[in-house]
C-alpha cells in the first residue's frame, strides 16, 4: 500500500486526485500539507516540514500546488526519502528539473512530472494511427474561458504562472506524444493583457525534421462553446481529436469515444514507477512553451480582471 500526502488541497486535488485514489486499493491517503484547507478524518499539516517532522508515515508526496512553488516542495521531498508526483507542468522553469531528476536517480526515490491529457483515451490510439498514416499538417485550437476554469487563480497570470500556456501545455503534451519526430518551435505570437506577467493568448508554429507544418492557436478568453481540437491531415485520411483527448475520429468516422479517466490511469502509473524505483520526466512540453517565451513576438492587450 502506497501512503500518499496531497500537497495544495486546491481544485484540482479535490476534482481529480482524492476521487482518484479513493478508487484504487494500492493508494491511500496517508495525510494533507495544505495552508488554508483540511481534509476530515486526515492527518492535515500546513508544511511539508511540519509532515516529515510528525509521526505520520508517507511513501510519496502528489504535488498540486501551483508551479512556482512546486522544486523547493519536490527538493524537500525527495531529501526526506519520498517518491515525487508533479502536477503539469513539472516546473516554472525548464533548468530547475534537472537537480530533481538527479537527486530521486541518486536516492534511489521515483520522480514523476505527470501529462494528465497523454492518459485521455483517444491519445495512444492516435499515436498508432500517425505511426501508420503519414501526418502532413496539424491545427491545434485550444481555446478556453479562464473565468469559467480558473477563477481567482491569480497565480495562473503571475511570472512562471504560464498563462494560456496552463492549458496550451496540455495540446503540447498531447502533440509531443502522438507525432512520430520530435518538434520544434519555428515562430510564436504572445499577447500580454497590460496589468499581468505571462500571455493570455498565443499562437505557435512549430514543425518536425520532416517539414511537417503544426500550427497551435490557445485563447484564454474564449466565451461560449469551448474548443480542445487538434485536427490531422495524413496520407490515409483526417483525424480529428477532441474533446481534449477523449475523441478521435478519422474522417468523420468515430474511433474513439470514451469518459475521460485520466487521473485513475496516472495513479496506476505512478504505483507502478514507485515498484520499480524509476522516474518519468518529460520536458519536452514545457520546453517548447519556454522557446515560445524566448522566440515570441509579444504584442500587449488591455488589462484582464476577474
Ligand atoms: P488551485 O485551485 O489554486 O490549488 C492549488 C493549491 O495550492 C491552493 O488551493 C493552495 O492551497 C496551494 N497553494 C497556492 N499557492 C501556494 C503557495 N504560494 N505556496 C504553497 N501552496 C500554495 O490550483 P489548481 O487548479 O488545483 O492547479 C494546481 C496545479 O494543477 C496547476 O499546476 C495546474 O496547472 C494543475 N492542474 C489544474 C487543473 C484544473 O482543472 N484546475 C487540471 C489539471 C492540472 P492552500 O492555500 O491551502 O495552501
Amino acid at each position: 500500500m502506497l501512503r500518499l500526502a496531497i500537497v495544495g488541497l486546491g481544485k484540482i486535488a479535490r476534482d481529480q486526485h482524492l476521487p482518484a485514489v479513493a478508487g484504487l486499493p494500492e493508494i491511500a491517503i496517508a495525510a494533507v500539507v495544505s495552508r488554508n484547507a483540511r481534509l476530515d478524518g486526515v492527518p492535515c499539516f500546513e508544511t511539508l516540514e511540519a509532515l516529515f517532522a510528525s509521526d505520520v508515515a508517507v511513501d510519496a508526496v502528489a504535488l498540486c500546488t501551483p508551479p512556482q512553488v512546486r522544486r523547493a516542495q519536490a527538493a524537500l521531498a525527495l531529501a526526506a526519502g519520498k517518491h515525487v508526483m508533479l502536477e503539469k507542468p513539472p516546473g516554472a522553469t525548464v533548468s530547475e528539473l534537472a537537480p530533481l531528476i538527479a537527486m530521486a536517480r541518486d536516492k534511489g526515490l521515483t520522480l514523476f512530472a505527470t501529462w494528465h491529457s497523454r492518459f485521455a483515451p483517444a491519445v495512444e490510439p492516435a499515436r498508432a494511427f500517425l505511426a501508420a498514416n503519414r501526418p502532413l499538417s496539424v491545427k491545434i485550437d485550444w481555446r478556453e474561458d479562464v473565468r469559467v476554469w480558473h477563477p481567482g487563480q491569480d497565480w495562473i497570470f503571475e511570472a512562471g504562472g504560464l498563462g494560456v500556456f496552463d492549458p496550451g501545455i496540455n495540446a503540447l503534451s498531447i502533440l509531443t506524444r502522438i507525432l512520430p519526430r520530435p518538434v520544434f518551435l519555428q515562430g510564436a505570437g504572445l499577447a500580454f493583457p497590460a496589468n499581468r506577467a505571462v500571455p493570455i493568448a498565443a499562437e505557435l508554429d512549430l514543425a518536425d525534421e520532416a517539414g511537417l507544418p503544426i500550427r497551435a492557436e490557445f485563447d484564454f478568453l474564449q466565451a461560449g462553446s469551448q474548443s480542445w481540437d487538434m485536427r490531422i491531415e495524413t496520407e490515409g485520411g483526417t483525424l480529428m481529436l477532441s474533446a481534449g483527448g477523449a475523441k478521435l475520429d478519422h474522417d468523420g468516422r468515430p474511433l474513439v469515444d470514451e469518459p475521460e479517466a485520466e487521473y485513475p490511469a496516472l495513479y496506476r502509473r505512478l504505483i507502478d514507477l514507485v515498484g520499480r524505483r524509476e522516474s518519468d520526466v518529460d520536458l519536452a512540453p514545457l520546453q517548447l512553451v519556454a522557446d515560445a517565451f524566448l522566440l515570441g513576438q509579444r504584442r500587449s492587450m488591455e488589462a484582464f480582471t476577474w
